[in-house]
């Protein structure tokens, strides 16, 4: 298709403001999909994703759509349709890059928003986004034949936002379908066709990468620069890696092999490799004979912000966690992981993840998918611990702190924005405050709602902070961020003893002012969940050989046998069963049982 024709674009909304179902109607007008194989929701493929309604990886599909003016003059009469090709984003701050990635291929975006709720503070890190790819923006609100629809309220609030007038904003119902041809419609006329150089040797942007089963990974990209063909040998950029292109095509919606992909073209490409980390996400794919020499800008290798230690409950199940593991990861270039060792836990491995809600996903998939019970330790960021003799130590398990002759510990920080209803000014920004942030700035989109942003550190983000947030705003309140670099803090780490041992799944590091806390805090929780032990225990919080906190666990006054008065040996034997059983649950801490339940009972974050 000439590169006139063509129009790429996507989707900016907050979850449940209505994209996929959008998606839905468009793939409807536009015939791709018949009626009788509509089914909701048709583009979320994955189970997780339909259930949570979260998009966790982006698509292309390919629709022909002619405006009233198609049909007229031009190229209507010889019945050549313009191309849309809707590149579907995923919707969550832990994956910014592959968003930045889905933009880049596009031209424009439709910015759709609920017009009983307004805009969202990811929707707006999102928009920002596009605006920073110079995309053209066509703003939408949705759900207009909802009740409590206010379209005029909320067309003025995005309309201040993007600098346009408020009758600009377009009204649509992705449900009945009103004003979705409209839009369309607006997506060939605002939307600048794709531009490259068609004679160049061929560059194409690589916005996802997917692994399937019967095909291996499946690459989409947009084609920026020349023409990829069938057959031909091409080569990833960053990599050098070689591959021969075994099948190229489009998506509409399912994968329709083509002889070739030109300029402006979205589509897809597959190789046989088996693992999407040969095909990342921002690389650029060229010809192997005559190919291009500087690759599109952007590239970045993903890098994990958040680990943490995953053990199987039963420890027999561990090589199936490790292939487990392993499958995941041929569908998930970020996903990163090492094998550990923990002296309460046992065999298991250390986790990096993106973000929380990837670490949230991919237990979910474990447990789920793979059918294993997994004890997840608390989720911590890296650290860069420069020592006095300047030797530098990256720390991803906290248990691995270096003790003594630390010179500077920093930590990631974030950009935060927080969307809120103005009267919640006050407790969110209690709340940063409380979590070591600094205030950036703060506007007001309208009268009702403020955008505030501040810098967090990663690590008290990713510990209940969201939920915080929810509770102090009634749910109001919505967040977003993006890493921005380090900070230098006073950072110490906090080690749980039990009977003198050190519990290294419990070891914390946290600020020095909220030490003590932490230490109080997790002594108290253990005192509870520990039963008493035939001597007394001692639990302690130390920050090196300082003890913070104490309790004590006492010690059980008489053989548990001698309640049974001697006489009744069935009764006897039943008892002893009974503690048999309760000791496989349970795991030896030096000379302390401490049973599994108090394990994920402390690790999980409530
Ligand atoms: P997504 O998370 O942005 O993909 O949102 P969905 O498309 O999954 O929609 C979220 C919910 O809003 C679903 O229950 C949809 O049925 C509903 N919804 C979407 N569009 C409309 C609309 O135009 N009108 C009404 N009344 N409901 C809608
Ligand atoms: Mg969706």
């Amino acid at each position: 298709t000439e590169p006139a024709l063509i129009r790429n674009f996507c989707i900016i909304a907050h979850i449940d403001h209505g994209k996929s179902t959008l998606a839905d109607r468009m793939l409807q007008i536009t015939g791709v999909v018949e009626q009788r194989q509509m089914r909701e929701q048709y583009l979320d493929r994955m189970d997780i994703e339909r259930e949570r309604g979260i998009t966790i990886k982006s698509q292309a599909v390919r629709m022909p759509w002619s405006p009233p003016e198609d049909a007229g003059g031009g190229d209507g009469g010889r019945g050549t349709a313009h191309i849309l090709n809707m590149i579907d984003t995923p919707g969550h701050v832990d994956f910014t890059y592959e968003v930045s990635r889905s933009l880049a291929a596009c031209e424009g975006c439709i910015l759709l928003v609920d017009a009983a709720q307004g805009i969202e503070a990811q929707t707006l890190a999102n928009l920002y986004l596009a605006m920073e790819n110079d995309l053209t923006i066509i703003p939408v609100l949705n759900k207009i034949d909802l009740p409590a629809a206010q379209p005029e309220k909320f067309a003025a609030e995005l309309a201040g936002l993007i600098g346009c007038d408020p009758a600009d904003v377009l009204r649509v119902s992705a449900k009945t379908g009103q004003g979705v041809g409209e839009l369309l419609d607006e997506v060939v006329r605002q939307v600048p066709a794709p531009v490259g150089v068609a004679d160049a040797p061929a560059r194409a942007m690589i916005f996802d990468s997917v692994y399937d089963s019967y095909r291996g990974v499946v690459t989409y990209v947009k084609v920026v620069d020349g023409m990829l063909g069938r057959r031909e040998r091409i080569k990833m950029m960053s990599t050098g890696a070689q591959h021969e292109l075994l099948e190229i095509g489009t998506n509409s919606p399912e994968m329709t092999p083509a002889d070739g992909l030109s300029v402006g073209e979205v589509g897809y490409l597959i190789t046989g490799v088996k693992d999407v980390r040969q095909s990342k996400v921002g690389d650029t794919v060229t010809r192997l004979s005559k190919g291009a020499t500087e690759p599109l800008g952007g590239y970045k290798d993903p890098k994990p912000m958040v680990f943490s230690g995953l053990y199987p409950v039963d420890g027999s199940d561990y090589p199936e966690l490790r292939d487990a593991l392993d499958k995941l990861q041929l569908n998930d270039a970020a996903l990163v992981y090492e094998p550990e060792t923990s002296a309460a836990l046992g065999f298991g491995f250390r986790v990096g993840f993106l973000g929380l809600l990837h670490l949230e996903v991919i237990r979910e998939r474990l447990e789920r998918e793979f059918g294993l019970d997994l004890i997840a330790t608390a989720p911590n960021v890296i650290y860069r611990v420069v020592l006095e003799d300047r030797t530098e130590h990256v720390v991803t398990n906290p248990s691995e702190f270096p003790v003594g002759k630390i010179e500077e510990v920093f930590e990631p920080v974030v950009r935060a924005t927080i969307l809120t209803p103005s009267e919640y000014i006050g407790s969110v920004m209690e709340l940063c405050q409380n979590r070591r942030g600094t205030l950036l700035g703060m506007d007001y989109l309208s009268e009702e709602r403020v955008e505030i942003r501040y810098t967090l550190p990663l690590a008290e983000v990713v510990f209940d902070f969201f939920d915080q947030l929810k509770s102090k705003t009634r749910g109001y309140a919505s967040l977003d961020y993006e890493p921005t670099g380090e900070q230098s803090s006073q950072l110490v780490k906090v080690d749980i003893l039990l009977h003198g041992d050190k519990v290294d799944a419990f070891s914390a590091i946290t600020h020095k002012d909220k030490a003590y806390a932490y230490g109080v805090r997790l002594v108290a929780r253990l005192k509870e969940l520990i039963p008493r032990q035939a001597f007394e225990v001692p639990v302690q919080a130390a920050i090196g050989s300082r003890v913070i906190a104490r309790e004590t666990i006492r010690a059980i006054r008489k053989d548990v046998l001698a309640k049974c008065y001697g006489g009744d040996i069935s009764r006897k034997r039943k008892l002893l069963e009974r503690q048999k059983e309760g000791k496989k649950r349970m795991k030896m801490v030096g000379s302390v049982e401490v049973p599994q339940e108090a394990f994920i009972a402390v690790l999980s974050s409530d």
